[in-house]
């Protein structure tokens, strides 16, 4: 008796351990896996019919079959029903137009289907699907330039004033033929933008275009017709003095270590290449943001940031540095230098945010503020600055107080002035008439064009 019990016992203990081991099996094994396929495409979708739409199709352990149906409102047609032979863990697959497909409602749906190999629900697979809306868009965007300054010079810079509408609207930009990008900013009324434009120092050519991109992925491009005015900048010899080299070059390197080995002509290339690079990287980052609010003017005023001072260095100089005969290093000079006295006040004269309020290597205490349109000035070697990261900072405000902090000689103020982060001569913003010719005026004529389209 007591045998048999045991006997039976033991029979059923390992009957129950049988089926917990399929069990087990079935929940753990990749057959019976049930993670369901992906459908990769979002669920709206714009599309242009130039190229067929693609879709992308997943799964862990293999796809069997997948079914994709067109439907355009009139007709319905099976584009893909397909069994594969060999379950592939990834298929892509192109749709295009039916033959007979009108798409009059300028719509369709897209009903895709898909198992994969799995044995789970009972030998069917796990199964996905998923509906998508597909928007027809055949249509450019629509645009042309309102107004634009008459010129750009190498090293300066120009506004432009433009229309562009599309019903699905993806981005607006100015695209140049040096790789930087302008981003515009919505201006006065719907569908209108305005950007400044800037032509790098170092850039022998300038060519921009708007250029506006629907959902869909239809482009326009147009060219922004400005008389180029060609600028030669002077090339300048520096000689580097010993006193220079183990007073300035010594302190600015000691607080950098990978310095530490370097000889002092090797310390000077690394602070005017290396550090230059980082400090102007910087500065380009914090002065590349646009607003992307409405605006309906661009007042400004010449800027004069220093009282009677002379100009010690110009915008755009090509800086050779020397030693002994021997060229140690160059460099671009991106700012405007102006001395006067020591400690001379620094004078913002438009308002703005200021976005800036640092120690910048070279560049010494730096604030920069911004203008607003991508316009910013900046003030560098300053012995004292007066205005912090995020303040406002009035018109004819005092901001800072002229030194010589970072990579300079005597006592005077680097003013540099950049649209969208690209540094331009600042003589332009410092010039009335300029400005009303090249700024002020083009807002007038936009204005003037926009409120008479916009009354026919
Ligand atoms: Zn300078």
């Amino acid at each position: 008796m007591r045998r048999r019990k045991k006997g039976t016992k033991a029979l059923i203990f390992l009957f129950a351990a049988l089926l917990a081991g399929i069990g087990a099996y079935i929940y753990t094994s990749e057959d019976f896996e049930r993670e369901a396929p992906q459908i990769l495409i979002e669920k709206k979708i714009f599309w242009n019919m130039k190229k067929p739409i693609g879709i992308t199709l997943k799964d862990n352990l293999g796809i069997s079959s997948y079914k994709i149906t067109m439907n355009d409102g009139k007709n319905e047609e099976v584009i893909y029903e397909q069994k594969l032979q060999k379950p592939l863990k990834m298929v892509t697959v192109e749709v295009d137009a039916p033959p007979g497909f009108t798409f009059e409602k300028k719509k369709a749906i897209l009903d895709i289907e898909v198992n994969d190999a799995s044995r789970w629900n009972y030998f069917r697979g796990n199964e996905s699907q998923k509906r998508v809306y597909v928007i027809i868009d055949r249509k450019k965007p629509n645009q042309y330039v309102i107004s634009n300054s008459y010129k750009i010079t190498r090293g300066g810079s120009a506004a432009v004033i433009f229309k562009a509408t599309d019903e699905n609207l993806k981005s607006v930009y100015i695209k140049t033929n040096f790789g930087k990008k302008f981003i515009p900013q919505p201006f006065y009324k719907e569908g209108y933008y305005i950007s400044l434009v800037a032509w790098p120092v170092n850039e022998r050519n300038f060519r921009a275009y708007v250029v506006s991109e629907d959902m869909a992925g239809n482009v326009s491009k147009t060219y922004i017709r400005y008389f180029l005015q060609d600028k030669r900048y002077k090339k300048v010899k520096m000689r580097l003095k010993k006193s220079f080299l183990e007073g300035k070059v010594e302190d600015l390197a000691s607080e950098y270590p990978e310095t530490a080995k370097m000889g002092p002509l090797e310390k000077f290339k690394f602070i005017n290449e290396t550090l230059r690079n980082k400090n102007e990287e910087r500065i380009h980052e914090i002065t590349s943001k646009v607003s992307h609010d409405m605006i309906d003017d661009f007042e400004i005023e010449p800027f004069y940031p220093l009282k009677n001072s002379a100009p010690k260095g110009s915008f755009g100089e090509y800086r050779i540095y020397t030693y002994n005969g021997k060229t140690v290093s160059r460099s671009y000079h991106l700012g405007l230098d102006l001395a006067s006295v020591k400690r001379a006040p620094i004078i913002a004269s438009n308002g703005g945010e200021c976005v800036y309020s640092d120690y910048n290597g070279i560049y010494g205490n730096m604030p920069i503020i911004s203008h607003g349109l991508g316009l910013y000035t900046l003030y560098a070697h300053c012995s004292s600055v007066l205005i912090s990261k995020g303040d406002e900072v009035a018109a004819k405000e005092v901001v800072a107080k002229t030194g010589s902090t970072g990579l300079v000689l005597g006592d005077h103020l680097h003013f540099g002035v950049l649209v969208q982060g690209v540094e331009v001569m600042p003589r332009e913003w410092m010039d009335k008439k300029w400005i009303k010719l090249n700024i002020t005026d083009v807002i007038k004529d936009a204005r003037k064009m926009i409120d008479m389209e916009e009354e026919e």
